[in-house]
This record gives structure tokens, C-alpha cells and sequence, in this order.
């Protein structure tokens, strides 16, 4: 069969091409020769020339098998994800850069957006450097981290208008502190917008009433929220005020920073953080937005952090407003924190994270175990109320869970350091978890 495709090809080529000079012999090939070799990304081709008329073959070669590392199921050269189905939680790799122990690999946040997974990482405390988007492509299977952020970390993934942000926390760019970052995927790749003035930090992103809002930390006091009315091209910032209408009082402080937004009850609410003025003591405090200015409503009572973020998540559900910081908090009405309710799970878990899916919230949180290693749970509610929590997954690990996500069929689960745990190379981990059955 193979001989007469060839003499098939030869006729067709002396009908239609007209290549008089090819003689009509049965080819005498040589070996076949690799022209290009193959890798587990892609087929090679190899070729065989006939000895006495120089006419060339080629065929492909098959892929490569992946190289997987000891106890590993990524491969090495093309970071390729062998998932065993048959597990309830498979470990996805740390696929940071950073070396081991490093609290740059710990995965901030983690986010599903349009047929990628999306993983925090970075250090602003240390500075990390560089901070790449390690992106985990559901089509491909692999892991890749093509686009750069020139800022010292990625802490969080926040979606406006169906489209994905994440503020740059900590700009490396030339230029000092006159202008600050944030990033918008277009058409799967990153875009810097170098245009935030003084907003050397920006923690946070909200879209309210088809503006966008930038939560910034400069030094200078009075510049913290800043506003987009032409979808992030310009910004400036909010005024502060009093409940009565005046000017807040920044007089007591050197500076202050926006840390996170959570929308609620038909406006958006700020949490500042401003620090005294020669001293190494901060006041937290929330803020209302109200018709183009920031208007204090309260001490903040929900402050404490998983990670990096202060409030980890925070959305609106069944008329209160969730947020995550160590605790889950209920809120009813940011302006008194009396009202501010922690809702205990069912052993008295630490809370990581908090998402909605399909009208249902899903809670990441953990136990630490007398052996060293962490009970991951996930929770869900239909309610939000204490006592509706019920188990969907959890499993021991070597490292905390910082932040997830959810497809409908797996969590997704990033994790990162504790105490004496920072250093057990597990933090940094992405893992996917299957539901309990
Ligand atoms: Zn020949
Ligand atoms: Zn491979």
C-alpha cells in the first residue's frame, strides 16, 4: 500500500507538475532521518531521501511521553497536569518561581475565568520581584506564565463587568511613586495600565454604578479611593468625609491605604487603614460611598487577615454582606459594628475563603491536627445562617488553604504557609479537590 501511494505521488508529480527529470524507478530510500525531534508538546517530523533521485519523504513523529519528577504527576518540560481521576485531591504543582520556603509562592488567590485558573503569588513585603500570571489552561491541561506583572505580587483576581482586574500591589516600574498599576485581561493577555497617580500600592478593585474603583495606598492621607468614569483610562480620587458632611479629620495621620471594598445595599463600602502620625499605631476604619465622596461609618471590627488580604472575600447574600478575615462575618449594617456577626462552623474552623456558587456559599477553612499537618473542610450553606453548614470535602495536608474557587465539578485549592509548617514545600501548592460523593 505504502509503495503505491509513492508511486502514485511520483505519477501525479510527473502529470501535473511536469518534473520530466524524475526517472521512473521504485525509490531506494535511505533510513529515515529525525529533522525536528519530538517533545510532549509537540509531534517531530523525520524524513528518508531515495539514493538515486534525491526525492523526499516525511512523516511525523509521535509526541514524547511526558517526564514527570519523583512524586509528581507535572511534567517537567511542559508543565502538563496528569490528573488521576480515581483521587480526591490531586496536588497541581507550586508553579511559582520562587524558592522553596519562600512566602512568595503562597497562592493569594485563586480564580476561574473563562476556561483558565488563575493563581496569586508574590511577596510586596519582601519583594518579590516580578510577579508572573500563572495561568493553568483547563482546553491544554498545562500550566503557563506568559505575561509579567512589573509589581511585587498578584493578591487578588476581581471581575467588573464580566472582564478580570487585579490591581498592582507594589510597582517596580521606573518612575518611583508618581504612578501606581493595575491589569486587565484582553482577549486572554494581560495588560498593564500604568496610570494611577501616586498609586504606588492599589489593593483592591470595585465596579459601582459603571464606574470603576481603585482602593490605594500612597503616602499622602487624603488620596486612598480613587475613581474611573472612562473605564480605568484616567482616575482621581474621593474626597473623605464626616457623617455630618464635613471634611474627616486626616490631621492625625501621615498616611493611609485602601485595602478592600465590599459592595452593599444599593452602594460600596471601603475598608482604610490610616496610620498615626509618629507612632507605629493604625486606625482601621470603614467607609461608605456616598455620591462621589467616601463618608465614615465606622471602626472596623472584621480586620484580621488569612493571608495578605484583609478581607478575603466580601459579597452580598440573602440581604447581609460575608466577609472572610480568619472568621466568616455576617454584617447587616457596616455603620454599627455590634451588629457584626462571626459565624462559627461546626468544629470552630479558621476561614480562609468564601465563594457563591449557583446560589449556594462554599466555605474554605481548617483545623490544625496534633501531628503538624492541617484539616482542610469545605463547607456549603444554602442560607448563610449558623448551624447550615454542611462538609463537602476535607482531607489532612502539609500547608494552610489560602484562597479557592470552584467549576461545579472540583475545588480548586491553593495553599500557603503557617509557623512551623512555612518551610514543608507544600505551601505554594495548587490542589484539586473532589466533592465528597
Ligand atoms: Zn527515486
Ligand atoms: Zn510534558
Amino acid at each position: 500500500m505504502k509503495k503505491l501511494t509513492v508511486l502514485l505521488a511520483a505519477l501525479l508529480c510527473l502529470a501535473l507538475l511536469g518534473c520530466s527529470k524524475e526517472p521512473q524507478h521504485q525509490h531506494t530510500f535511505g533510513t529515515w532521518r529525525v529533522t525536528t525531534a519530538s517533545t510532549c508538546k509537540k509531534e517531530g517530523i523525520e524524513r528518508r531521501i531515495c539514493t538515486e533521485c534525491q526525492f523526499e519523504e516525511s512523516r511525523p513523529i509521535e509526541k514524547a511521553p511526558h517526564t514527570y519528577l519523583k512524586d509528581s504527576n507535572i511534567c517537567k518540560s511542559c508543565k502538563y497536569v496528569n490528573f488521576d481521576d480515581a483521587a480526591s485531591v490531586v496536588e497541581m504543582g507550586n508553579t511559582a518561581p520562587y524558592e522553596a520556603g519562600n512566602v512568595a509562592n503562597y497562592v493569594w488567590d485563586v480564580k476561574i475565568f473563562d476556561g483558565k485558573l488563575y493563581r496569586g503569588a508574590g511577596d510586596y513585603d519582601k519583594n518579590s520581584g516580578d510577579t508572573p500570571f500563572i495561568t493553568f489552561d483547563f482546553e491544554t491541561g498545562r500550566w503557563s506564565s506568559v505575561d509579567i506583572a512589573t509589581d511585587e505580587a498578584i493578591h487578588r483576581f476581581v471581575e467588573i463587568d464580566g472582564k478580570l482586574y487585579t490591581p498592582g500591589i507594589d510597582s517596580r516600574d521606573s518612575g518611583g511613586w508618581a504612578l501606581g498599576n493595575y491589569y486587565a485581561l484582553e482577549n486572554g493577555k494581560w495588560q498593564k495600565m500604568r496610570n494611577v497617580p501616586n498609586g504606588i500600592h492599589c489593593f483592591d478593585m470595585i465596579g459601582f454604578g459603571g464606574k470603576m474603583y481603585l482602593g490605594v495606598g500612597t503616602e499622602t492621607v487624603e488620596n486612598t479611593v480613587a475613581v474611573s468614569s472612562d473605564a480605568g483610562k484616567t482616575w482621581s480620587y474621593l474626597p473623605l468625609h464626616n457623617h455630618d458632611g464635613g471634611k474627616f479629620d486626616t490631621s492625625p495621620y501621615e498616611w493611609s491605604r485602601t485595602y478592600a471594598f465590599a459592595e452593599f445595599k444599593d452602594t460600596f463600602y471601603a475598608l482604610l487603614q490610616f496610620k498615626k502620625t509618629g507612632a507605629t499605631a493604625y486606625d482601621m476604619l470603614v467607609f461608605r460611598y456616598d455620591d462621589g465622596k467616601m463618608v465614615y461609618a465606622a471602626e472596623n471590627t472584621i480586620n484580621a487577615r488569612v493571608s495578605r488580604n484583609y478581607w478575603q472575600s466580601a459579597f452580598e447574600w440573602k440581604d447581609k454582606c460575608f466577609i472572610t478575615a480568619n472568621g466568616l462575618y455576617a454584617v447587616t449594617d457596616f455603620a454599627k459594628p455590634d451588629t457584626h456577626k462571626k459565624i462559627e462552623l461546626p468544629k470552630g474552623e479558621m476561614v480562609s475563603d468564601a465563594i457563591l456558587y449557583n446560589n449556594e456559599m462554599y466555605v474554605l477553612s481548617c483545623l490544625f491536627n496534633e501531628d503538624s499537618t492541617i484539616k482542610t473542610v469545605i463547607y456549603k450553606s444554602a442560607t448563610g445562617e449558623e448551624g447550615s453548614f454542611t462538609e463537602v470535602a476535607s482531607f489532612d495536608y502539609g500547608a494552610r488553604p489560602y484562597s479557592f474557587d470552584f467549576d461545579g465539578s472540583y475545588f480548586y485549592v491553593g495553599t500557603g504557609g503557617v509557623l512551623s509548617l512555612e518551610h514543608s514545600g507544600k505551601a505554594g501548592m495548587l490542589l484539586r479537590v473532589k466533592p465528597n460523593a
